[in-house]
């Protein structure tokens, strides 16, 4: 299984982290906050497979690191994968809104012009302007929302856009988390942490903390544990075929 949003870089350990991972076969899309911290994240999935890398610049830092996007777009030729990436309408980030709307707009923009990018995407109290804005860029197939957390209206666009979802134990420990992964379509749901900010029972989650979605999950499909990780795992496979020509090609 796949944590598809993780900050590895930023746990106290990340060699440590990422060894662990490895060790119970626990693959991870390991995010990145600023364009700056990229060579030194894809340098802990050297040597271990199951690690993917990818390229972002965080909504909350859109404001102090937009210069960094030249840096953004040398590296996003390394990389099928993007995030973490999106809008973040809480009151303490409206202050940078214009920032923020021209670092996502450059990023789809980049990700629209070239091989298929798999993207995961922040719509902390912006969805509605985080759909406005995919729906400029229809040629990204594969965008996903992580932890998403808007109206059920919302969430019925994302799906009608051909969103991906990735959610984890700390967005389904609470009753309106639920409510949308159970109206999430069974394939399109992908696991995440958000570790370490991500809590539990306040725990620091690590990667290999998504098996606790499972339980979860399950109940709200109706199906067995069992039954819920084979779906996920289906769901996975399915994501990473469409970039898997991406993939097979030696980077630089
Ligand atoms: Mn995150």
């Amino acid at each position: 299984m796949i944590d598809f949003h993780c900050h590895l870089d930023l746990y106290q350990s990340p060699p440590a982290v990422a060894e662990e991972s490895q060790r119970r076969g626990i693959g991870l899309l390991s995010v990145t906050t600023t364009p700056s911290a990229w060579s030194g994240t894809a340098r802990l999935a050297e040597g271990r497979s199951a690690i993917r890398t990818a390229i972002g610049l965080h909504p909350q830092l859109a404001g102090q690191r937009k210069h960094e996007l030249a840096l953004f777009d040398r590296y996003l030729a390394n990389t099928p994968f993007v995030g973490e990436v999106g809008l973040d309408g809480s009151p303490e980030c409206r202050a940078f809104w214009e920032d923020q709307l021209e670092v996502f707009d450059h990023v789809l923009q980049a990700c629209s012009a070239g091989d298929e990018k798999v993207i995961s995407i922040h719509s902390r109290r912006a969805a509605k302007d985080v759909l406005d804005q995919l729906d400029r860029y229809d040629r990204i197939k594969t965008p996903i929302l992580h932890w998403f957390s808007g109206s059920r209206s919302q969430l019925e666009r994302a799906i009608g856009r051909g969103c991906w979802f990735s959610v984890g134990p700390a967005m389904l420990a609470g009753a309106k988390g639920r409510e949308l992964v159970a109206a999430m379509p069974n394939g399109k749901v992908l696991l995440e942490t958000d570790g370490p900010f991500a809590q539990v029972r306040r725990q620091g989650l690590n990667p290999w903390d998504i098996t606790a979605a499972l339980r979860p999950i399950a109940a709200l499909w109706g199906v067995t544990e069992r039954e819920a990780q084979r779906r996920i795992e289906a769901n996975e496979r399915a994501l990473l075929a469409s970039v898997a020509a991406a993939l097979g090609r030696p980077t630089t």
